[in-house]
């Protein structure tokens, strides 16, 4: 078994709605960004540790506006 020392800290695409975990064959983690698909400001593969994005968003948070009618 591998330990979680195994992958370095993604930073905040560890924890990110737009985030898709990719794993290979020899147990490394890349970590996609779904936003550059649609917006070229963002890379695909970012280089980790992201440390500040305007693209972030966390886990759980559906984005939905709130208070605005
Ligand atoms: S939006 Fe930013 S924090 Fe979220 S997955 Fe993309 S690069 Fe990472």
């Amino acid at each position: 078994m591998k330990g979680p020392g195994n992958s370095p800290d993604p930073g905040l695409c560890g924890r990110c709605n737009h985030v898709r975990v990719i794993v290979n064959r020899n147990g490394s983690r890349f970590y996609l960004c779904e936003l550059a698909a649609e917006d070229p400001r963002f890379r695909r593969y970012p280089p980790i540790p992201v440390l500040r994005c305007s693209g972030f968003q966390a886990d759980g948070d559906l984005g939905e506006e709130t208070g605005s009618r």
